[in-house]
């Protein structure tokens, strides 16, 4: 882990970065203004023009205007490999965040949930990098295979995805990594895995029912306010799903006349996930079967039809720690992204990051209760 922090100029440049501070420090001038004033700060840059086209788009508050808001000297850098352009960059965290956070999260999601993956998204890669960092990078903090670390988005990725919505969706992204900037869980005064996943169906699930260790704060909760549920009904006739099971599991002796005996859910966790799925006289685990068949999770029910099987699921993801969607569901009855990663990760606190370490939080009261950058709605 790379930290910088200001350093002292020589005197040489002095001069210059005098001249670069005053210009800065009009620019400031002119944010805070605008901020003071109610107006949303835009750059005319990201309007379309009249055929609709959108020449430039430059989005805003930067980062840099972000940072001065809240004061934040402190930075740190990571080296990230860009798995698509296949290179090493070395970035602000804070920026990483950002671009984690605009993967792994939509946009449209209500403003407490993306501060919620924020924090998330911070305290998994801050865990990381303590533990080794990527695991098939070694030369990297963390890369941006959703496979192996955080899926992330670069600026271009960003403005294919969004367009015309580039400027809002990223200053909206920003705003609310900024607006926890720094902020981590811990336990025990020790950072969090913060695993997260797309949605519980309704249930998260506890750690070594998924992973190998059984960690004190990622235990199966409750998350009431799903909605949707990403069910999904996956099906097979009778041959290809014969074909699939014999080339993978050949020692089941599962074959056309045995299959429909031969399938059954033997063990499911209190959550409804599937520990374990028979398949002739063979044994596999849920996890086993998600990825043989393909399913949205380990949470499913089987059903034969005239011509073969249904799997049907609840949920997308392994369920351990934030339920994304439910994160959103809560935040849409209210609660901030404190409560929500406080309900989704047991007996967690929430703690400064910074060059001192991990302070953690004594108070409840959130910070900058008075940031003018939280989007309406
Ligand atoms: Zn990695």
């Amino acid at each position: 882990m790379r930290r910088r922090k200001k350093k002292k100029q020589n005197p040489l440049v002095a001069i210059a970065l005098s001249v670069v501070l005053l210009a800065l420090s009009v620019l400031l001038f002119l944010l805070m203004r605008a901020v003071l004033s109610g107006k949303e700060i835009k750059t005319e840059s990201c309007k379309p023009n009249a055929a609709g086209e959108i020449a430039v788009m430059t989005p805003a508050p930067t980062l840099l205007d972000l940072y001065a808001y809240f004061d934040w000297t402190e930075t740190t850098t990571i080296r990230v490999y860009d798995h698509r352009a296949d290179k090493l960059v070395d970035m602000d965290l804070e920026e990483y965040i950002v671009g984690v956070v605009s993967a792994e999260m939509p946009a449209y999601y209500e403003f407490e949930a993306l501060k919620a993956q924020a924090v998330a998204s911070r305290t998994y890669t801050l865990y990381s990098m303590a533990h080794g960092g990527c695991h098939t990078n070694p030369d990297a903090d963390v890369c941006t295979n959703s496979k192996c670390c955080q899926a992330f988005s670069t600026h271009e990725r960003m403005q294919n995805a969004w367009k015309n919505d580039y400027a809002d969706n990223y200053n909206r992204v920003a705003q609310a990594v900024m607006g926890t900037a720094g902020e981590v869980l811990v336990y025990d005064g020790k950072l969090c895995d913060a695993l997260y996943h797309a949605c519980s169906g309704g249930q998260t699930e506890n750690s070594e029912n998924v992973y190998a260790n059984a960690l004190p704060y990622l235990r199966g909760v409750d998350s009431p306010y799903e909605d949707p549920m990403r069910e999904e009904d996956v099906s097979f006739g009778t041959d290809a799903l014969v074909e699939l099971i014999a080339a993978k599991y050949p020692e089941s002796g599962i074959n056309g006349n045995n299959v429909r005996d031969g399938i059954a859910i033997e063990k499911a966790y209190e959550s409804g996930r599937v520990e374990t799925l028979r398949l002739g006289k063979t044994t596999i685990t849920g996890k086993q079967a998600r990825n043989l068949f393909g399913l949205r999770s380990t949470m499913f029910t089987v059903d034969w039809t005239g011509t073969g099987i249904v799997f049907h699921t609840k949920g997308f993801g392994h369920g351990v720690g934030l339920s994304q969607n439910g994160a959103n569901g809560m935040a849409k009855h209210g609660s901030d992204y404190r409560e929500i990663l406080l309900h989704y990760y047991t007996g967690v606190s929430i703690a400064s990051y910074g060059a001192d370490g991990i302070t953690e939080h004594t108070d409840a009261a959130p910070q900058n209760t008075d940031n003018p950058f939280v989007p309406e709605g």
